[in-house]
This record gives C-alpha cells, sequence and structure tokens, in this order.
C-alpha cells in the first residue's frame, strides 16, 4: 500500500506584525497547498506563500457567520483528505500562538482522531510580544515573578465550570495578570480584582493591535482603566496588563520613542523594486502604503540587446545604470539559455551602491562603484580609473535614462554603444486604499526616490487630490529627483544627504525626532 497523506501545520502566525512569525511558520508557509487563516493573523503572511496556494479565510466579517469551531475541524480534516494524494501542505495559520486561547488544541486533537498526521509551530502570543511592544515587560526581578494569562470572555474559552476564572486567586497572587478578550467586560473584570481586595491603584494598561503601525496604548490605574478605554474608543483585539510591571513602560517604550512612530507613509516605486525604503521606515514605527509609479516592461524587441549580448567579449566596459538594469539583463540571459559566465570578458562598472549590491546578489563584483549616484560620477571615475580613449563600452540601461553618461564618454574619446534593456511606463491608475488616504488627509509623508516616480505620481493624481500633495511633507533621494519636484511644484522637505536609501530614512527621522 502506498502511504499518501497531507501534513497538517498548526502555525502561530504571531501577535500581529508580520516579522514577528517564526522563521519555522515562514519556512512552511513557503510550500504550503492550502492555508486556512482568521482574522487576527496578518494577511501579509500570505506573501510568503508560492503563487498557486490556495486561501481559505475562515475569520469573522461583517455580515458573515464565522465559522464554527467544529465546522473549521471539519474543514481541516477535508482538506487533508483531499490533497492527500499530493502529500499535501496544510496549514492553519492562527494570530498568536496556536495553543495560547487559540483552540488549537482542539483542532489537533481533532486531526489526531482522525489519523491526520499535523505539527505544531508555536508562535509569538499577544500577551508576551504585545506587552514588550507596549514597553511592558512581563516579569521583572525587582516587581514579580509571576505571571497569569486569563481569558475576559468566559463563555468562549472555558466549557465547565472548574475552568471558571477565580478572581479571587487572582487578586491574592497578584504579580502580572494578562487578559485576552477582555475590552468588553473590563469593567466587570477590573471591579471583581478590586472586590477581591487588590489595590485599585495598581498600574494597568490596555493595548489595542499591538506591535501593528495601529496600535494604541491606554495606561491608567486598576479603579479607573475602563472609563479611560472607553474613553479612548478602544476595542478588540486588545490585552490588558495589570501588575506594577506597567510601571515601567516609561523606560522601556522603545517603540514609542522611534522617530516615525504612526506616520503614514506614501512609497513610491516601480512595482518590481525591492522594498528597502518600506522595511527601514517601518522599523522607525512608520506605517506604509506603497504605490507603484513605475512598471518595468521588456523592451518590445530584444535585437539590440541580443546584438550587445552577443558581441560581449568586445567591449572593454560594461556599465549598468539602475538594479533593475542588473535584473532586466539576469533575466535575459536565462532566457537565452546562458548564465553568468557570458557576461565574462568586459570590466563591469555600476552608477552607485545599489546597482553594485543588485551585482554582488548575482555574484559580480564591479571594478567601479562611484559614491555618488550619478551618471556624471561615473563617467568621472572611469575616465580618471581607465584610458578610456578608443574603449568599446556598452551601457545597459532603462528607456528613459538621461543621455549625461553617454555624452561625457564619448567626449573622453569612448566608442559607446547604449542600449535599453527595459522599458518604463506609466500604471493606469492609483489603488483606491492611496486615493482615499490622500483625500482623507491621512498621509504624513511621500517619498520619491526618481524623477519619473514623481512625474508619474504627479500625471496619476486626480486634479482635486494635486493640492494635497503641496501639504504633506515630502522626502526626496537626489538633487535630479529634487529638480522634478521644484518643478512640479512640490519642492523637497528633506532629501537625503547622498542618494542613498537608509540616508533617505535618516532625513526624514531627523524631522521626526525635531517633532
Ligand atoms: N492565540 C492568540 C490569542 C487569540 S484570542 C495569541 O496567542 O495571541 C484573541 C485575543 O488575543 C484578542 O481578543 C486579544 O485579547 C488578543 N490579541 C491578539 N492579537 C492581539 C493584538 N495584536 N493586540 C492586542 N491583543 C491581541
Amino acid at each position: 500500500m502506498t502511504y499518501s497523506k497531507a501534513h497538517v501545520y498548526l502555525v502561530g502566525a504571531g501577535p500581529g506584525a508580520a516579522d514577528l512569525i517564526t522563521v519555522a511558520g515562514a519556512e512552511v508557509l513557503g510550500r504550503a497547498n492550502v492555508v486556512v487563516y482568521d482574522y487576527l493573523a496578518n494577511p501579509k503572511l500570505l506573501a510568503l506563500c508560492p503563487s498557486g496556494t490556495r486561501f481559505e479565510y475562515v475569520g469573522k466579517t461583517a455580515g458573515r457567520h464565522t465559522l464554527t469551531q467544529e465546522q473549521i475541524n471539519a474543514l481541516l480534516v477535508q482538506l487533508a483528505q483531499e490533497y492527500a494524494s499530493v502529500h499535501g501542505v496544510i496549514v492553519r495559520l492562527k494570530g498568536g500562538d496556536p495553543y495560547v486561547f487559540g483552540r488549537g488544541g482542539e483542532e489537533g486533537a481533532c486531526l489526531f482522531e482522525h489519523h491526520i498526521p499535523f505539527t505544531t509551530i508555536p508562535g509569538l502570543t499577544a500577551g508576551i510580544a504585545g506587552s514588550a511592544y507596549a514597553g511592558i515587560p512581563v516579569t521583572h526581578r525587582d516587581v514579580t515573578s509571576t505571571v497569569t494569562f486569563i481569558t475576559g470572555h468566559e463563555k468562549a474559552e472555558t466549557a465547565t465550570d472548574s475552568g471558571r476564572v477565580n478572581y479571587q486567586a487572582l487578586a491574592q497572587l497578584g504579580g502580572t495578570l494578562v487578559f485576552y478578550m477582555g475590552v468588553k467586560s473590563l469593567p466587570e473584570i477590573c471591579q471583581k480584582l478590586v472586590a477581591a481586595g487588590m489595590d485599585p491603584t495598581t498600574p494597568a494598561a490596555t493595548v489595542q493591535w499591538a506591535t501593528m503601525p495601529k496600535q494604541r496604548k491606554v495606561v491608567s490605574t486598576l479603579a479607573q482603566l475602563p472609563g479611560a478605554v472607553h474613553a479612548a474608543g478602544v476595542t478588540a483585539p486588545a490585552i490588558t496588563i495589570v501588575g506594577h510591571v506597567v510601571d515601567m513602560h516609561h523606560a522601556l517604550d522603545c517603540y514609542a520613542r522611534r522617530p516615525l512612530q504612526g506616520q503614514k507613509i506614501l512609497v513610491t516605486r516601480s512595482r518590481q523594486q525591492a522594498s528597502e525604503l518600506s522595511v527601514l521606515l517601518e522599523q522607525q514605527g512608520a506605517e506604509v502604503l506603497e504605490v507603484p509609479t513605475i512598471e518595468i516592461r521588456p523592451p518590445l524587441v530584444w535585437d539590440e540587446v541580443d546584438d550587445a549580448l552577443d558581441q560581449i567579449k568586445n567591449y572593454a566596459w560594461l556599465l549598468f545604470t539602475s538594479a533593475n538594469g542588473v535584473e532586466a539583463c539576469w533575466q535575459r540571459l536565462q532566457q537565452r539559455g546562458q548564465d553568468l559566465r557570458s557576461l565574462a570578458g568586459p570590466k563591469i562598472g555600476a552608477v552607485g551602491p545599489a546597482t553594485a549590491a543588485a551585482l554582488q546578489r548575482y555574484g559580480i563584483q564591479p571594478q567601479i562603484i562611484p559614491e555618488k549616484f550619478q551618471g556624471e560620477q561615473l563617467a568621472a571615475a572611469l575616465t580618471e580609473l581607465a584610458n578610456i580613449n578608443g574603449q568599446a563600452v556598452l551601457i545597459l540601461r532603462a528607456d528613459i535614462s538621461r543621455p549625461i553618461l553617454r555624452d561625457k564618454l564619448i567626449a573622453a574619446g569612448a566608442q559607446v554603444t547604449d542600449v535599453a534593456i527595459y522599458l518604463t511606463a506609466r500604471p493606469e491608475k492609483l489603488p483606491d486604499t492611496v486615493v482615499q488616504a490622500l483625500t482623507d488627509n491621512q498621509i504624513h509623508w511621500i517619498t520619491f526616490t526618481s524623477s519619473s516616480t514623481a512625474e508619474n505620481l504627479a500625471a496619476m493624481l486626480p486634479g482635486e487630490l494635486q493640492a494635497k500633495v503641496g501639504n504633506i511633507k515630502r522626502a526626496c533621494l537626489g538633487p535630479v529627483t529634487a529638480q522634478t519636484l521644484q518643478r512640479l511644484g512640490w519642492p523637497p522637505t528633506v532629501t537625503a544627504v547622498r542618494p542613498e536609501i537608509p540616508l533617505l530614512v535618516e532625513a526624514m527621522c531627523q524631522v521626526g525626532r525635531k517633532a
């Protein structure tokens, strides 16, 4: 008998922020056939799945009934049967940790009963990670040596009387108490703790959407927290922490101190570009909305590129003017059934550090990387380093590159072949989420990393939103883009000291620190 079975992974997605999933959890998502997820699992995690993965949403949605636990169990069993013949990987992705108030235990037991193999991959639970993101350590040597996790929604979690929360015991134990699912019942929880003898001035905090850019925290005392939470309009999902550890949030809230905390930033970029900028901005506390303003397309015909690649050995230099150009060249080589060895011969130059990094990813160490990000500098470096006079130089560039590099090299006596290896085009329209955020004046910053991102945004913005950009802080990568922004009537608020992404982020952070 052939043994073929699907395998189910009960995976903890972590408390919210997508990067707080475990390496093991990310790994199984990377080979999932099906993902069954609910509303506390960050949907960004689905991007880790291969294309073609089937997604089953079983969470709460307005106007639709949530699947019951029995229906979810049945779905897992059914999927395991359906995918048995292909040894399917079925991921049950659950917010936080699957076993902490997550009913993962019931799902695992059901799979066991049906002889379906499964693996549980723990996750960071909201009570621990969410507290940390609010600057609250759940234990501290000088303050408490116990931490208790409690459900504030007893019916949901406890089927029997023996599972009931004993407030008397909790009040006596003290230490750190962390309540899950307790926003609605917060007045009752706090009142029961006080009635059981807990000091009403005990520090207490509620943290909503912990670890996410929209995280909010209310700090008060046991007696006054319910009123403060109500006044702040905080709703689920939120955890409440009671205990003297809450006092430490002044010192430990490193997240609230991030210079771009709570700032909503539009990042204009090309669809294909790696989002290094978005990641760095998020690390500084920003909420990023990406706006694709450039689409990268292959050239209409490949003749010129192919001729140049056929002749590669006849060139003394091969110059790349962008990371996208490196990517496009690599892809074309693959389509031609070739690999990096076909670029052997010429020396290689990159227009700046980002282009050089792209080459290095493919194992190529460029001979020249000018510190500045502009064609002029590359040309100057080349004329200085090599006797370029009479040498054959191939430039692989975007269709819209400025001709300055070519012109300078020709002026220095080089024989230049200048080929567009990719085309840039403007997408048809802005995503609805972006239009909405601009309309509602929610955006604090817009970043521009090239003239075309600025020009295309200007062309894509509906007329009535043009003026809004004038009221939003604008961050600009380099001097050329700055000129374009000036021309568009959107002079940059900050420009990076050198055109490098980390320095762009630093320039924005400096404004944030002053604010
Ligand atoms: N298994 C999850 C808990 C699920 S119960 C875990 O281990 O974290 C759902 C409750 O978890 C919510 O009502 C809320 O109390 C808490 N919770 C989950 N994610 C949260 C978040 N990002 N911020 C605050 N509370 C969260």
